[in-house]
């Protein structure tokens, strides 16, 4: 069975642009951006979609939209403003099926979202 590739990624077998690394999340460049900015940010952990996180990873939840605000200001789009997106499922447009969190700026954002 093919891996992940985020897992890949993450475990260095496919290249990425990083921009962030910790021990639990990472971030890099969106290979299809949608913005000037578009960044992932990634638990290592790998949960498929949104349905399988349990209350004990509520910090590890937290704590990618705390990455993703630092990102935002290391990239100078934080008082712009930025969007942060969680695809689940099919109809949310998830094509990817490794928990990440969009890191959307440098434009004006429409909304509702398409
Ligand atoms: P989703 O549609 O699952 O919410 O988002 C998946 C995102 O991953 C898409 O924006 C897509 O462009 C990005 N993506 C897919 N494959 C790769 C890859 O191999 N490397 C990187 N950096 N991004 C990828
Ligand atoms: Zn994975």
């Amino acid at each position: 069975m093919k891996e992940c590739i985020f897992c890949e990624i993450i475990s260095g077998k496919m290249p990425a642009d990083f921009v962030y690394e910790d021990d639990e999340v990472v971030a890099f460049h969106d290979i299809n951006p949608q913005a000037p900015v578009h960044i992932l940010v990634v638990p290592r952990k790998h949960y498929s979609t949104l349905l399988d996180l349990k209350p004990e990873d509520a910090e590890l939840v937290g704590r990618l939209i705390l990455v993703a605000n630092e990102i935002a200001k290391k990239f100078n789009i934080h008082n712009r403003g930025f969007r942060l997106v969680f695809n689940c499922n099919r109809e949310s447009g998830q094509s990817i099926y490794h928990v990440h969190l969009h890191l959307l700026g440098g434009r004006i954002m429409m909304w509702p979202p398409g």
